[in-house]
């Protein structure tokens, strides 16, 4: 079994904040999987920030050659399940947490990753746009941590939102059954609707699952949103969600310059 990938690399999780699911903080090896489906369709989120990754099916994959340093090498791609193993231990830190399956949408390559998660003991984090359910399914029991990006209709350059949403939902029941440990985050500019949160904050307190608000930034990394209307989004989902459930999500990593 193969897989595209577009980077792998160890660094700590910037993102989350401090609902249960989150690694915020933890030492983690990114394996960034190439191709995004909603790229694909010619219209990627307005703020992605893994342009790199959108495109599947590229040559080669750029992969850090000692855990932190920031050096890299070219691994010809696809890789085969192997070579991804022997990468995750040159890679192995003392404080490694988990493996973060990121992309790009790694459920885009669901096959090769359920292949890769019968070889390794390390724990699974995984990061997904949640707009592939029946893959998420296929591997859900072998992830231990899960975060699926909730698009608010500010981020996406097409209507259909509401449908993206309900497919995004599905996938975090699939593996909130799974008995994953998941949470929801979604990024929010200064556009949102205080009702769209508090619709999304329904939607996830039925399932169980908490949810990270997460300003989007500038390729500057600056925060572009009012406080107020941070205030506001997060006591809009708290008409649903109890405080234990909701956070505020920052590029944490961004703030200190790594990867
Ligand atoms: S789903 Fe993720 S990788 Fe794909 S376009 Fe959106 S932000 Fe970028």
């Amino acid at each position: 079994m193969q897989g595209f990938i577009s980077e792998i690399f160890s660094s700590f999780q910037g993102e989350g904040g401090s609902v249960r699911g989150s690694c915020q903080g933890r030492r983690q090896i990114f394996i960034r999987f190439a191709g995004c489906n909603l790229a694909q369709a010619g219209k990627p989120c307005v703020w992605c920030d893994s342009p790199q990754a959108q495109a599947g099916g590229c040559p080669s994959a750029n992969i850090e050659t000692s855990a932190g340093r920031g050096v890299f090498k070219d691994a010809e791609n696809p890789l085969e399940v192997d070579a991804l193993l022997k990468v995750v231990e040159e890679l192995r830190s003392p404080d490694l947490h988990s493996l973060s399956l990121t992309g790009g949408e790694p459920l885009l390559q669901a096959g090769f990753i359920e292949a890769f998660c019968l070889e390794t003991v390390d724990q699974i984090y995984l990061e997904t746009n949640g707009t592939l359910p029946k893959a998420a399914k296929k591997i859900a029991d072998h992830v231990d941590y899960a975060c699926v990006d909730l698009k608010d209709e500010t981020a996406l350059p097409y209507s259909g939102w509401q449908r993206v949403l309900e497919s995004e939902l599905e996938t975090a029941r699939i593996l909130t059954d799974a008995g994953a440990a998941v949470f929801a985050k979604i990024v929010i500019t200064q556009g949102t609707n205080v009702e769209t949160i508090a619709g999304v904050a329904e939607k996830l307190a039925e399932l169980g699952v908490p949810l990270a608000i997460q300003p989007v930034t500038t390729t500057d990394s600056a925060v572009k949103i009012g406080r107020e209307k941070l205030f506001k989004l997060s006591e809009a989902a708290a008409q649903y969600l109890s405080a234990d459930d909701i956070t505020l999500s920052f590029q944490s990593h961004k703030q200190i310059g790594i990867l």
